[in-house]
């Protein structure tokens, strides 16, 4: 079957994939950083000395390096902070080097490489690249490079950002009541609407087809959705030639802010406490060092529970608009961070629930990597057609191969995690979107024959 998808799909995938692949870097507001900075203060971390007397024998990571790549929008965060606030180095990892990637293509391309080859061992992920990573989907010459999934790093955070010019049409969560308007005329005119991601087959593309799908609107025949790095997206948007972008904070507010667009919606009210981007490793990495990977997992849990106590958002913002890091001004995280957000049409949300959420959300965990959501993307894909349908049913083995919940588990409990903190099952049961379609991990044939529009016959 993954032959087949090499074949037929892979040529496709590339095509539409190659726009992202490693070649821009960003600029404007978010500076044009040279790639594979790294960031972080050297007085922020206790000395290794101070780190192995506190760690219990059993627990001393076999290396005190890595190297993990993230890319500059509010997911990062958990990585940041725990290598500033030195997280990492309380528990061993005293030598942890963030590589900032300038596109989601150089971070695919860097863990193909690994660190030995001048890559990346691991860091942040759209979903479910670990997965077709994995299995050699979307890698040079479909090399299948084993990836573990070890922790989710953040809820919310995203949206769907709209150029000015459409500003007064409807355009807003439920393009079913209002908006669809626009869509249906533009689909008539020789421009279609057009909006970007900024790379396919993951988040920010389910999120824009799911949010335009539940509006009637079809996302593969009523518009043209293409894979544009930020920055370019941004500078079109301000010329008139970009009519949508389906992105990350800081970039949403950031539009708003400079007065290029609105927001239409945030993923957070088309889903709430829905998954966003992971940590994951190479395989190979976790399994030559299973220690050094609980230290991490132990650093970043520990990170994202400071990120959680509000009191500490406004250091965070600091933090990560660092030069190092986002090169940004502080002020455009710091709203966000909060649940406020000027959508930039004379609506807005002030709402602390819509905020991005590191540790726990209303759901329960945030942190611990849920089997259910693996599903979810792995079924989304199926639905529009990004991998053949028989992936329904191998979903299931790739996802215990991949995700490695019962590490995030070992490390939770050897940092003394409240056990009310450490969910009990690898489900977290049925989702519900803000149209009422619900997804029952238990059935996702059903979820799938339930929505209207789709490229898969079920
Ligand atoms: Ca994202």
């Amino acid at each position: 079957m993954s032959e087949f998808f090499n074949h037929v799909s892979r040529r496709k995938f590339l095509l539409v994939t190659g726009a992202s692949a490693g070649t821009v870097l960003l600029k404007g507001c978010l500076g044009n950083p040279p790639e594979n900075l790294t960031g972080g203060s050297a007085q922020s971390q206790p000395s290794a000395q101070q780190v192995s007397a506190n760690l219990n024998a059993e627990e001393k990571p076999e290396t005190s390096k890595v190297k993990l790549g993230y890319v500059p929008i509010v997911e990062a965060a958990p990585f940041i902070i725990a290598k500033e606030k030195g997280f990492f180095a309380k528990y061993g990892m005293t030598s942890v080097d963030l590589s900032k990637q300038s596109s989601w293509g150089s971070m695919r391309d860097n863990t193909e490489l690994g660190s030995a080859g001048g890559g990346v061992d691991g860091g942040q992920y759209q979903m479910p690249m670990p997965h077709l990573i994995t299995e050699g989907l979307i890698t040079k010459g479909n090399q299948k490079i084993p990836m573990y999934l070890l922790a989710q790093l953040i809820t919310h955070g995203n949206g769907i950002a709209i150029a000015s010019k459409h500003v007064g049409q409807g355009i807003e969560l439920d393009l079913a009541k209002s908006g669809k308007t626009l869509f249906e005329k533009n689909k008539a005119s020789k421009t279609p609407f057009t909006a970007a991601y900024t790379f396919a087959r993951v988040n920010q593309d389910f999120w824009i087809r799911y949010w335009l799908a539940a509006g009637g609107i079809n996302p593969d025949t009523d518009v043209k959705l293409i894979a544009v790095p930020s920055a370019q997206t941004v500078a079109n948007m301000k010329t008139g030639t970009m009519d949508g972008f389906s992105t990350g904070d800081p970039w949403p507010y950031r539009i708003v802010k400079e007065k290029i667009g609105f927001l239409a919606m945030l993923t957070a009210q088309m889903w709430k406490n829905h998954p966003e981007e992971y940590f994951a490793m190479r395989s190979e990495w976790v399994n030559k060092n299973p220690k050094a990977t609980k230290a991490l997992l132990k650093g970043i849990m520990a990170a994202q529970q400071w990120l959680d106590n509000f009191d500490n958002r406004k250091e965070a913002a600091q933090i990560l608009s660092g030069r190092n890091y986002f090169n940004l001004s502080a002020d455009i995280l710091m709203a966000p961070f909060q649940g406020k957000y000027d959508m930039g049409d004379g609506r807005s949300i002030d709402d602390k629930s819509m905020a991005a959420y590191y540790w726990k959300d209303e759901r329960g965990s945030v942190s611990y990597p849920y089997k259910s959501h693996d599903l979810w993307f792995i079924t989304e894909s199926v639905r529009w057609g990004f991998l053949p349908k028989e992936y329904l049913t191998k979903a299931k083995e790739i996802i215990d191969k991949v995700n490695r919940e019962d590490i995030w588990r070992e490390a939770a409990k050897e940092a003394g995690i409240a056990a009310s903190d450490i969910p009990t099952s690898t489900s977290r049961g049925v989702e519900t979107f803000f149209d009422g379609i619900k997804f029952d991990p238990e059935k996702p044939e059903e979820y799938l024959k339930n929505l209207k529009i789709k490229k898969v016959n079920v």
